[in-house]
């Protein structure tokens, strides 16, 4: 093992506490480092208060670390026009897309619009556009969804095929940057040469940020949103963000009365962001990367297995292009055992993963089953060869 990563997983107090456990389930929900959580003590025993409404230090110390938590998001992102951008805190990946389909899509749309979005990524990243149509329906305002084309061999969009489904009417597309079954990067960047300088984009970066180094730099990801899950990405549960450029169409401002927002929370994000900064998100990148190649590798050739996704990416291994690589995502199923029993069998010996349908649009949880191995920095060689000695027992 790395020494840097030894360092490194000795920052996850639930990591070393349960030397006989392997978490295998990021995807899911990160764990968290101890800077995170001294973060989260620090500022529950000096500042606890309601943000924006004091007069009083506790309160003013809140107000400005939600500031300040917004610009560190901006500055994570390497934002390259902070001024002309917001931030808006969410419980996560979910909630943003929700409020940027609800309060941002249906007052952009007229009708005889379309919007492009993904019919096999993650449901919280269909469900949303689909509301917002309906909603226009019910205003006499008719918007096309049309299905953003994959390709199966490849593994992510079809970008040939995308410039067919591409028409002046398209007003918005929304896409995945990393998926959450294959863990493919979604080459992204090429829908914006697709689309035209003027559609705005959504990007669901949920497994992506906190995972890989992320920059909405126009020359890197020209997107106009970019919506993760800071639970994902190091930071406490029930924390996420809106990025938004502001560029094109309406300024993004969530409608309605937004409440108290969970202070404790960005206190956490905040802190996630220094420590991801610190290690270097291109490591973290490289480690896990590394982790899946192994997986994958010690899996391709053992036939009870059938791994998801591209296919050609599995041959290559790891002399793949770094954008080509699955990005510390595993998912496969057992010719004969269910997927659930086989998150059984896993966990009976320490290993933690998900075994359903992965909240994938479109699957059928009793019939598209599988088990899924998501990696973060803490994880290491020696947990990925007990996996697989014990996955290639089961025949
Ligand atoms: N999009 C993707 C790609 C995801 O992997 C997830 C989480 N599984 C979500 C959206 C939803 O994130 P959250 O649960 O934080 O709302």
């Amino acid at each position: 093992m790395a020494d840097w990563q030894r360092e490194v997983r000795e920052q996850f107090p639930i990591i070393t506490a349960h030397p006989d456990l392997a978490y295998l389930d990021s995807g899911a929900t990160s764990q968290k480092p101890r800077a995170v959580l001294e973060a989260v003590q620090s500022y529950l025993t000096t500042s606890n208060a309601n943000a924006g409404r004091g007069t009083y230090p506790w309160a003013n110390r809140t107000t400005e670390l939600v500031e300040r938590t917004r610009r560190r998001v901006k500055e994570f992102l390497g934002d390259p026009d902070p001024q002309r951008s917001a931030v808006h805190f969410t419980s996560g990946t979910t909630e943003g897309l929700r409020i940027i389909a609800r309060d941002w899509l249906t007052s952009y749309l007229g009708d005889g619009d379309e919007i492009l979005v993904p019919f096999a990524d993650h449901r919280a990243n269909l469900d949303p556009w689909l509301e917002a149509q309906r909603l226009l329906a019910g205003r006499g305002i008719d918007v096309r969804v049309r299905a953003l084309p994959y390709q199966a061999e490849s593994g992510d969009y079809d970008h040939r095929a995308l410039e067919q489904v591409v028409g002046p009417r398209t007003r918005f597309v929304a896409a995945t940057h990393v998926h959450h079954v294959y863990g493919a990067d979604m080459n992204v960047h090429r829908i914006r040469a697709a689309v035209g300088p003027d559609v705005p984009i959504c990007l669901d970066a949920a497994q992506s940020v906190g995972h890989l180094p992320v920059t909405v730099d126009d020359s890197a990801l020209d997107v106009d949103f970019m919506v993760f899950s800071g639970h994902k990405a190091l930071a406490l549960p029930g924390t996420g963000a809106v990025w938004s450029r502001n560029a094109r169409g309406p300024v993004f401002e969530p409608g309605g009365w937004r409440g108290t927002p969970n202070t404790v929370g960005i206190a956490s994000l905040e802190a996630a962001l220094d420590w991801l900064d610190a290690v270097g998100p291109d490591r973290i990148a490289r480690w896990t990367a590394a982790l899946t190649t192994r997986l994958t590798d010690g899996l391709l050739h053992f036939a009870p297995y059938e791994i998801l996704g591209c296919q050609s990416s599995l041959a290559a291994g790891s002399s793949l292009p770094a954008a080509q690589r699955r990005h510390g995502i595993v998912t496969f199923r057992h010719r004969d055992i269910p997927s659930d029993d086989l998150g059984f069998i896993l966990f009976s010996h320490g290993f933690m993963v998900r075994a359903d349908s992965l909240c994938q649009a479109g699957a059928d949880e009793k019939k598209d089953g599988s088990v899924r191995v998501s990696l973060h920095v803490y994880n290491t060689v020696d947990e990925i060869d007990r996996l697989l000695t014990v996955l290639t027992s089961l025949n």
